[in-house]
């Protein structure tokens, strides 16, 4: 399991590793034949890297258009409900929070995946749930797919951390891929962003990957929550994690997802590590340059001008016309978002500004179009 493989990492070390790389051990790494190591994703991610962004932009298109040609898959996000006993301290979902609990009902689901259909021609949808085993246990999100699977080829989900039998399940109602973010791998501060409920637990979240793996699920998507600690540390620790699953898990298909946590007015909690724009774009370089064959995506976080300029630079997927709330595409609208959208434009205007920029806009999965 990879809890046994990032026991041997330490953390200060590995941090102190990244913010030593040089100049020299960049341009190695950016001239380099075959497979980079993770050293050299150090390097790439490195403060050292900073002035060697255009030729990482560079390389980054050109190993992404050999890999996917001029394509850009488009996705939705499906919550289903927000309803969650974890105390989570940077989420407006937590338990403490006051707010209108949702867990549609089959009829609202149905609602929500015809309210998606007439946003544009979506097929694939990422359903999100809460964690409360109670009400959004594995035969709640099972119910679920098996609805939406006559609505959408491509489901993957969103959920708390699975046993392999329960993923097993999910597969046999239709699930294509899972996602889960490990929000940091500083086990100590994870504790601090955790401090009760289910995901307090590192080890059942950080070894959930592997139940994925071993289940058979066919894409797998990893992420930390960019803002919680030192992000070029968390991001090589993803890097390790990355290379680990390929290894043992080679048959599965990979995403990264660059979630990051801006700061903003009020009281709502604050990063305590800021990643701006280039940072965003040279860690997006970096994955592609480790790993020609990721899938790379955005979210609505992001700024339309920071996604638009993207596009072409080693991007695969962004989602458009998301709705972060349970019910929120059709009548049952909540109180409360989970994040706050940047980019609302409708999907056809995102699909727009793809395809002024020579790509397709890919609304399947083309790996589940080539299995049919
Ligand atoms: S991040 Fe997820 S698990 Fe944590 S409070 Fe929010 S919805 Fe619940």
């Amino acid at each position: 399991m990879f809890k046994d493989l990032i026991d041997q990492y330490n953390w200060e070390e590995t941090e102190e590793k990244i913010y030593s790389k040089t100049a020299q051990e960049v341009e190695n790494a950016l001239t380099k034949q075959g497979r980079l190591t993770l050293d050299d994703f150090m390097a790439l991610i490195s403060p050292a890297a900073k002035p060697y962004l255009e030729p990482m932009a560079a390389l980054s298109r050109k190993y992404t258009q050999e890999r996917f040609g001029k394509t850009m898959q488009m996705f939705i996000p499906l919550y289903i409900t927000n309803s969650c006993t974890n105390h989570c301290i940077y989420c407006g979902f937590n338990i403490n929070n006051d707010i209108h609990r949702i867990v549609l009902d089959e009829t609202q689901i149905l609602e929500e995946a015809q309210a998606i259909k007439q946003l544009g021609d979506f097929q694939n949808v990422i359903v999100l749930t809460g964690e409360n085993p109670k009400v959004a246990n594995v035969d709640y999100v099972r119910r679920a797919l098996e609805l939406l699977r006559s609505y959408f080829s491509n489901l993957s989900v969103e959920i708390p951390p699975m046993e392999v039998d329960e993923y097993e399940q999910l597969i046999d109602a239709g699930l294509n891929g899972v996602t889960c973010f490990q929000e940091t791998y500083h086990e100590a501060r994870y504790k601090v962003y955790h401090p009760k409920g289910k995901k307090s637990n590192y080890t059942w979240r950080v070894n959930s990957y592997d139940r994925m793996g071993l289940a058979g699920v066919h894409k797998i998507g990893l992420g930390v929550l960019i803002g919680l600690e030192d992000w070029r540390t968390d991001l090589t620790m993803m890097a390790l994690h990355l290379r680990y699953m390929e290894k043992t898990y080679w048959q599965t298909k990979y995403a990264v997802s660059f979630p990051r946590i801006r700061p903003h007015e009020g009281k709502e909690f604050q990063p305590n590590s800021i990643m701006d724009d280039r940072e965003l774009a040279q860690s997006i370089f970096a994955f592609r340059l480790f790993d020609h064959d990721l899938d790379l995506s955005l979210s609505t976080r992001e700024s339309p001008d920071f996604r638009d300029h993207m596009t072409t630079l080693g991007l695969t997927s962004i989602s458009a016309g998301s709705k972060t709330d349970p019910g929120g595409y059709s009548v049952y609208k909540s109180e409360l978002e989970q994040f706050m959208i940047n980019d609302d434009r409708a999907p056809e205007v995102v699909a727009a500004a793809v395809k002024v920029q020579g790509y397709e806009v890919i609304w399947k999965d083309w790996d589940l179009c080539l299995q049919s």
